[in-house]
């Protein structure tokens, strides 16, 4: 898992737009604010923000998803991979277990796109989270 002081500014700022929030909102229904209701109740406005925002976040900074995909090589999740080629949408990495390559889509490839003899794994929404899913398992003979 990756994750970095920029990962952490945005899940503050997120929290703390619930806390912007949800003080007004307790106030209106009463609540005991900061208090152990109020406090639960910004907690969970904080990761529903985080689930909802998140990933556009990410998505239009271009940032690298928290999880890293299990190496469709060695059926390893790396600790790191080591890019060789980017050039959004597609990132070449090479498997820090195995020292395979593998290909990475931020999207959907068009099928023109990609000729590649690499398996090719495609980054699916929650874009925050990191969920892979392989489009080629074996490279073409
Ligand atoms: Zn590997």
């Amino acid at each position: 898992m990756r994750f970095s002081l920029l990962d952490l500014l945005i899940a503050i700022a997120l929290f703390a737009v619930s806390g912007i929030v949800m003080y007004p909102l307790a106030q209106a229904l009463n609540l005991p604010f900061p208090g152990s209701v109020g406090f639960m109740l910004g907690a969970l406005l904080g990761a529903a923000l985080w689930l909802l925002l998140a990933p556009p976040i990410y998505w239009l900074l271009r940032l690298p998803p928290l999880v890293l995909p299990v190496c469709p090589r060695c059926h390893k999740r790396p600790n790191r991979y080591t890019i060789t080629d980017h050039q959004w949408p597609r990132t070449i990495a090479m498997c820090d277990v195995c020292g395979q390559g593998v290909e990475l889509w931020w999207r959907q490839p068009k099928s023109t796109q990609s000729p590649s003899t690499l398996p090719i794994l495609v980054l699916r929404w929650p874009y925050s989270l990191g969920r892979w899913s392989p489009i080629a398992d074996e490279p073409a003979a």
